[in-house]
């Protein structure tokens, strides 16, 4: 679903008081990071604003690319073959419907499929794609205001001063988040009427008690002379259960993230909103 087509339904139907709806796009690097981290905020904003999800790294990898090292991994991980992104779109829409929010779907890459100039994999081992990016990945070539710019207008995303963009913060330092999280800054940049907050990545936030804080380091170091403020989203039930069932639809991605698949899933998420209240996320200021 295009974004202007939403906004100017949006604007047809509200009355004068509620124009003041805002249109919030949550950038999702793989399809299920924005339900993992925000489901139940997602859930409690589509009652009030518009809401789309901007899954950026679903893109179909051509033949060639499913026989990359982490690509073999990965799909024998997730029990899905050639048709890994068909399976993994079809569990991205109905998380979405779950949540009650539109949904965006993007061609880029993801990181375990992307290949340098000469063919070879850019990322091997499962470790790799928690450090810095790899200097020859395809991707770092898109990280300019104009590039990143026509990402989102080729979606029909309207940056206007009401858009509300959430964007990862990079938690467990994952390539392809922190690939994300620069090319909403590069928006930020461009558009300063944007306003733009980070989400904290779920499930790497629960590594351990590092991570979080190496992420706000390295974020804050992005975003100078400007600063990050801690905003917490409570969730009422219906919010908290809603995020539940929306990661409940990534079947093929549990057991990979939880030893005890749904079952563990559901538990350690109960937990991790419990502990901190509901969901967090970081405002510039
Ligand atoms: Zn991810």
């Amino acid at each position: 679903m295009k974004l202007t087509p939403c906004i100017r339904l949006l604007a047809a139907t509200l009355s004068e008081g509620e124009m003041a709806a805002q249109v919030h796009l949550f950038l999702s690097p793989h399809a299920d990071d924005a339900a993992l981290s925000c489901g139940g905020q997602i859930a409690s904003l589509t009652r009030q604003h518009q809401v789309t999800i901007f899954t950026l790294m679903i893109g179909q990898p051509p033949p060639e690319a499913l026989n990359l090292p982490l690509a073999v991994y990965f799909h024998r991980k997730w029990g899905l073959g050639a048709n890994v992104v068909t399976v993994r779109r079809a569990e991205d829409r109905l998380a979405a419907r779950r949540m009650g929010s539109a949904l965006l779907a993007g061609d880029l890459l993801e990181a375990g499929y992307r290949r340098d100039s000469q063919g070879n994999a850019c990322y091997v081992e499962p470790a790799s794609l928690h450090l810095a990016p790899n200097p020859a990945d395809p991707l770092l070539q898109l990280l300019t205001g104009e590039s990143v710019r026509n990402i989102f207008q080729a979606q029909g995303v309207v940056l206007s001063s009401d858009l509300v963009i959430h964007a990862p913060l990079g938690v467990g330092n994952h390539v392809d988040h922190q690939i994300v999280r620069e090319m909403a800054l590069l928006l930020a940049h461009e558009n300063p009427a944007l306003r733009l907050v980070f989400y904290e990545d779920y499930p790497y936030a629960t590594w351990n008690d590092k991570v979080v804080p190496d992420a706000l380091n390295e974020t804050a170091a992005r975003v100078q002379p400007r600063t990050l403020k801690r905003v917490l989203h409570p969730l009422d039930l219906r919010a908290r259960l809603a995020r539940i069932a929306a990661i409940a639809s990534y079947r093929s991605q549990l057991s990979m993230i939880w030893r005890r698949g749904m079952v563990g899933m559901m538990l350690r998420t109960w937990q991790f909103m419990a502990q901190r209240g509901g969901e967090v996320e970081w405002e510039i200021t």
